[in-house]
């Protein structure tokens, strides 16, 4: 995860007028205690130093170590708003949608293709799987049932078009193929990490109402 360091005054944000990063000076912020993910949030109004046109930026504070925490990379929260990728996606893999966000953006779309295998990668690092080949990795999440059938089968696509992506050959990913595997990474991720621990806390909040 990249942890912003700033002055006080201001937030490193890319402003959506200007079409670059800028240091938007702090107008207001809002600090909230677990509105989104359960976890921290900063809302910061800003003024782009360039353009003087209003920015919203968004923060979210993570656990980096025990009895220490940081303020993640702040997000565009208005105008156009940029991905949120939620705090119960572990670092490791955050790290790697952010830099496959990044690769989009900026139209490396071969590298975004790499990172979106990265996140995989890192997928079956932190679910403890032994296979240290991605197509093995991938099949050992199946037979544990973390991912089913479906999801699985976006997830060789994903690496098929990593491998694309990393080899120096006349093949290349599209803009378009690069959007798609973005929106399959982010839904393999949400899968895992946002809903199946939204549900257990679901059947959690249902098993008590029984009781
Ligand atoms: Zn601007």
């Amino acid at each position: 995860m990249t942890i912003y360091k700033m002055k006080e005054s201001q937030v490193i944000i890319e402003c959506s007028y200007c079409k670059a990063k800028v240091a938007g000076t702090i107008l207001g912020k809002h600090e909230s205690k677990g509105s989104i993910d359960d976890l921290p949030f900063k809302v910061v109004l800003l003024e782009c130093p360039v353009c003087k046109n209003a920015l919203v930026s968004g923060q979210t504070l993570y656990e980096v170590a025990t009895d220490k925490s940081e303020w993640g990379k702040p997000t565009r929260l208005w105008p156009s708003p940029e991905k949120h990728i939620s705090g119960n996606i572990p670092v490791l893999v955050r790290n790697s949608l952010e830099e496959a966000e990044k690769c989009y953006s900026c139209g490396a779309y071969d590298a975004c293709a790499v990172m979106c295998g990265r996140a995989l990668e890192s997928i079956c690092s932190v679910q403890g799987i032994k296979n240290k080949i991605l197509a093995g990795g991938l099949k050992e999440l199946l037979d544990k049932q973390v991912i089913d059938k479906r999801i699985y089968e976006w997830g060789q696509e994903l690496r098929t078009h990593r491998n694309i992506g990393a080899h120096a050959t006349d093949e290349h990913i599209s803009k378009e193929d690069a959007k798609d595997l973005l929106d399959f990474v982010n839904a393999i991720c949400d899968y895992i990490f946002v809903l199946t621990n939204k549900f257990k806390k679901f059947m959690e909040r249902k098993e008590k109402l029984k009781k």
